[in-house]
């Protein structure tokens, strides 16, 4: 297929083309190694890979060249005043200059590395090249482009009749573009150093015809480029900022000494801004790549965030998105392990296998549009009539082009050490006779790997440094900030509402015997109302080993009816199971609840009922038709709660608000049902045994009167008319 890229020179979309055959040579502006780079530098290279992956999945060979400028990469004000980045940075860290480039060169190529970036085949350093560089500038005097002036260098601008082809800066735009520079030995203003006489004493000198000195800015790109790929090559790239005066200054230099253009094609990406403005140390506003491993954000996190956005757009930084595309790459590998280690459907259809990458390639081939590639395979990730191995094949295939590294999330399983793999078919065994408690066990001891259960006899590996860690750990503080789908359609059969504070164990004992009877098409919803952050990070651990399982975490408590309010708005179930963490489901109560609540007569259903006369005095029934349902575990149809405006987020504490929502129910004529405890047991309740006598009062008294002074006297129980005043 054919490469169309934007071509700054020619402005506008080209088909690009090579000096020889299926073969390209590129050449890319890479660091100045006196800091580490940052992700706005890293944005630029990652365009160039993105470029030589794309030539090379089209059939080209690519021979790649990046340099690393150890010296003289000088503002061209900087090289007025004879100053150097690396120099001052050695001065400042009290090291010599050689040290400190030393340093950010290795620390360069691992950040690239991480970011899986191909390493180039040449990583020229500038220090390396100052013979050629002194052979190009003495080219240019030769040809009476450059003139000497005491020991500089300087290209006249003015007798290189091209100057300003690349970034339009000609006549007065020119000027102003060079405002500012003050290098009185000049003869026009306009006009940039090629080599700069060494004042004495400077740390990094060469000798040159013009006496000891160093390079001016350009003059290593038109050397190293032209030493590496010829004086002819097929594609320069650099961000935006290189157009001018850097590559406009190098076409000058280049095409001065050969007599002839060197690159047929320039390719600019465009900035990564953070608040608002050019991400640059200046700025004060970089992230790098060590900086996202401490937050615990995996590097290729970025390179996906990257992906998203078209190079020849500003793309908008921030911490945010960042983390958000750092999930959207977990949900990308889950998908990727689910595919390679649990396939479903037939190997053979490949026509549909082509025909998405043939989709996949065409934007490709449309000036790189690696956001509406992506598009297409996540239309791929969800078409239901390719097979996951043709799609796992899709997404590998592509990935050779995205750089993601699917292909070791794919061989998770395989790569797994044989004590892992062990550990995980005894979970599997012991899951098969339903030994949950050694199956839970089993799960600790793979050590840097998680064992996911998907549904009950099959579960998947996955490299635990691959995951997000502690997923969606952002806290809210008030339900609002949950997303509400109480509009959105169902989407599931049910889902089940957990409200949860302190007691972790309990929490692992609740879900444990949910997951064990979850029907297939479940979420299981945990919220924590305000726990210290230990346990937060127990229920966050417990979460991330089930996909069907979504935590959420308040940083304070709720209150009982807020947070159960707060789950109700995310739910996507047809049928909502609220659950206290005191209770372990022991058979399949979800049949038998889908069963009663199949009845539109029906509002409510759970084990454990509640009948009264006087709203005052509670009997506990477990069979048939009753008033109200223990809010320990209570199902009913989400229309239902909806229809009743949810929970009455004025009950703090959980005592009498099941009472309440069960009037409610009631109230809109629909029938509450107790099935009885076959399929669930009662555990200790903490929280209230945690309480002292005189705090239970205080706290259920004022539920109570809440409760008695809405539903006294209505005509809402089973038994009759109403119930009778608070005096008797
Ligand atoms: P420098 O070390 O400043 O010469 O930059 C090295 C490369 O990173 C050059 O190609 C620049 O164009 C590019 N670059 C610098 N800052 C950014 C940024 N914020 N966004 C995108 N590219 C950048
Ligand atoms: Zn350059």
């Amino acid at each position: 297929m054919q490469l169309h890229i934007y071509d700054t020179l020619q402005r506008r979309v080209v088909p690009l083309t090579t000096e020889r055959p299926d073969e390209v040579r590129m050449y890319t502006c890479g660091p100045t190694v006196y800091r580490p780079v940052h992700l706005g530098n890293l944005r630029s290279y990652l365009l160039a890979d993105w470029l030589r992956r794309t030539l090379l999945y089209f059939g080209n060979a690519v021979t790649a060249v990046k340099n690393v400028t150890d010296v003289g990469h000088m503002r061209q004000d900087v090289v007025d005043r004879g100053e150097d980045k690396v120099i001052a940075a050695a001065l400042a860290e009290g090291k010599t200059p050689k040290e400190i480039a030393e340093f950010y060169e290795v620390a360069f190529h691992e950040d690239e590395r991480r970011l899986g970036i191909l390493p180039a085949a040449h990583f020229p350093r500038a220090t390396d090249h100052v013979p050629e560089m002194i052979a190009i500038i003495e080219k240019l005097v030769a040809n009476g482009l450059a003139y000497e002036i005491d020991g500089a260098v300087y290209f006249a601008v003015k007798r290189f009749p091209g100057y300003g082809k690349l970034s339009g800066n000609v006549g007065e735009a020119l000027k102003q573009g060079v405002r500012g520079e003050l290098d009185p030995a000049k003869r026009d203003p306009v006009d940039f150093a090629l080599w700069k006489k060494a004042e004495p004493g400077r740390a990094l000198a060469w000798p040159s015809p013009w006496g000891a000195g160093f390079p001016g800015w350009h003059i290593e790109c038109s050397a190293m480029s032209t030493k590496y790929l010829g004086e002819r090559f097929d594609l320069h790239t650099g961000g935006v900022d290189n157009i001018f005066p850097h590559h406009e200054d190098e076409i000058a230099q280049s095409e001065g000494a050969f007599g002839h253009p060197s690159v047929r094609h320039w390719v600019h990406g465009q900035h990564l801004l953070a608040d608002g403005v050019k991400m640059a140390k200046s700025a004060r506003n970089t992230m790098t790549v060590d900086e996202m491993i401490e937050l615990g954000i995996d590097p290729l996190a970025f390179r996906y965030q990257a992906l998203l956005t078209h190079y020849r757009t500003r793309m908008h930084f921030s911490l945010g998105a960042l983390r958000q595309a750092a999930e959207a790459l977990d949900h990308l590998r889950q998908r990727v392990r689910r595919w390679s280690q649990l396939p479903e459907g037939d190997a053979a259809n490949d026509t549909l296998r082509v025909g998405w990458l043939e989709l996949f390639r065409r934007e490709l081939a449309n000036d790189l549009n690696l956001p509406a590639a992506l598009g297409w395979l996540h239309r791929c990730a969800v078409d239901p009539d390719i097979s996951d191995a043709a799609r796992l094949d899709v997404f590998l295939e592509a990935d050779k082009v995205l750089g993601l590294d699917l292909a070791a999330v794919a061989s998770e399983h395989a790569m797994a050490p044989r004590e892992v793999l062990a550990s995980f078919e005894e979970h599997l065994a012991a899951r098969a006779t339903r030994d949950y408690q050694r199956a839970d066990g089993l799960r600790g001891t793979v050590d840097g790997y998680r064992v996911e259960d998907q549904t009950a006899d099959r579960a998947l590996v996955s490299r635990a440094d691959r995951r997000v860690a502690g997923r969606s750990r952002r806290t809210i503080s008030s339900a609002k900030e949950l997303p509400d789908h109480r509009n959105a359609p169902e989407a599931r059969l049910w889902s089940v509402a957990i409200v949860t504070r302190d007691y972790p164990a309990d929490l692992a004992r609740c879900l444990a015997g949910v997951l064990r009877f979850l029907p297939r098409d479940a979420e299981v919803l945990v919220l924590d109302s305000g726990s210290g952050a230990e346990v937060q990070e127990r229920l966050a651990r417990l979460a991330a080993q089930d996909d069907r399982v979504h935590a959420f975490f308040a940083d304070r408590e709720l209150g009982e009816g807020a947070a159960r309010n707060a789950l109700l708005r995310v739910a996507r179930g047809r049928l909502v199971l609220e659950l206290d963490c005191s209770v372990e489901l022991t058979g399949d109560l979800f049949a038998r609840l889908e069963r009663a609540l199949a009845d539109p007569a029906v509002g409510l259903a759970g084990p454990w009922g509640l009948r009264t006369t006087d709203l005052k005095h509670f009997d506990e029934v477990m069979d048939g038709e009753t008033d109200a349902m223990q809010g320990y575990c209570a199902a009913a149809r989400r229309e239902v709660l909806l229809e009743i405006g949810g929970f009455d987020e004025r009950y703090r504490f959980y005592r009498n608000l099941d009472i309440a929502v069960s009037l409610a129910i009631r109230e809109k004529k629909y029938r509450v049902v107790a099935l009885g405890a076959e399929c669930a047991r009662r555990h200790e309740h903490r929280i209230w045994e945690s309480l002292s006598d005189d705090e239970r009062l205080k706290r259920s008294r004022r539920n109570f009167d809440r409760m008695y002074k809405r539903f006294h006297g209505r005509a809402v129980l089973v038994g009759g008319p109403g119930a009778r005043g608070p005096s008797d």
